[in-house]
């Protein structure tokens, strides 16, 4: 797949000569790759819950059983959620790849907004006994895009607590390191094995797919980190030991920290 790829073409030249012109197609092979890929995995995401919602609905028409319809309601509502989930992450991934969205720059309390995404992760239907602290080590405000900053950070805090079992510690950080401003999410989970690292930020990939779609995910989280981190000419550093957990680093350029101001 990493091989160059060449198209030939002879041309006559003058009279009687002939030029063979080579051109480098391994660009626009692999974008024809990626976008065929895409829509195979974008349809496939979505068949499966419309497969469920149908088979139940063909059921239903001819049945009134009160009890079928009990247990086929939830499923039926859990999988039109997940439908509504994926498209939502769609859009937005889209939206930032394209920038057709342009970044509303506030001077944004990072602090403030870690504790609302902490407490909104303790909501989750996941959520069990996980301890989640909190440490801002710093004052400082960033230069950032809040939505879509909340975004991204709710995405790794959500995931520390969807893929790690009841009761792991999670620690979330904001805090200066040298020339970047952090903010860091850990956890003491079961940790990624280290050929998955590189390609998680990939949209669809998922570690484990099973466990990823029964905690209702689009496998599209991190994608969306990647490119709001991008936006801020930030870079998200992934750190992961099986056994140990894993350590999701959001690295902002030191110049984009500002004083703390009263509003
Ligand atoms: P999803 O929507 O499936 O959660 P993401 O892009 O957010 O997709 O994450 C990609 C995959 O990375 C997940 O499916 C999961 O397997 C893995 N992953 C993400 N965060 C963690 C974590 N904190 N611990 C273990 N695995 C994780």
């Amino acid at each position: 797949n990493d091989r160059i790829q060449l198209e030939f073409k002879v041309v006559r030249y003058a009279s009687k000569d002939r030029l063979l012109i080579a051109r480098d197609i391994t660009q626009t092979q692999k974008l024809q790759r990626m976008r065929r890929d895409f829509v195979a995995n974008v349809s496939h995401e979505l068949r499966t819950p419309l497969t469920v919602l149908r088979g139940y609905l063909e059921t239903l028409t001819t049945e009134s059983d009160q009890e079928l319809w009990q247990q086929a309601l939830p499923i039926m509502q859990q999988q039109s959620q997940r439908m509504h989930l994926m498209i939502k992450d769609l859009l937005a991934l889209s939206q930032l790849e394209t920038g057709e969205k342009p970044l509303q720059h506030r001077p944004t309390d990072i602090c403030k907004l870690l504790h609302s995404v902490v407490e909104d992760a303790k909501r989750l239907e996941h959520f069990h006994q996980h301890q989640i602290s909190l440490h801002c080590l710093s004052e400082k405000w960033l230069m950032a895009d809040a939505d879509e900053l909340r975004s991204a950070i709710s995405n790794l805090v959500f995931n520390a607590v969807k893929y790690t079992p009841a009761e792991t510690l999670i620690d979330v950080r904001w805090h200066i390191e040298g020339i970047f401003a952090v903010i860091e999410v850990k956890d003491t989970g079961e940790g990624i094995a280290q050929h998955h690292l590189d390609r998680l930020t990939e949209r669809f990939y998922r570690v484990d797919s099973g466990r990823a779609r029964e905690t209702g995910g689009t496998g599209l989280g991190l994608a969306i980190v990647k490119h709001v981190l991008q936006r801020h000419k930030a870079e998200l550093v992934i750190q992961s030991a099986i056994g140990e957990g894993s350590s999701f680093k959001c690295c902002f350029p030191v110049k984009s920290v500002m004083d703390k101001i009263d509003i």
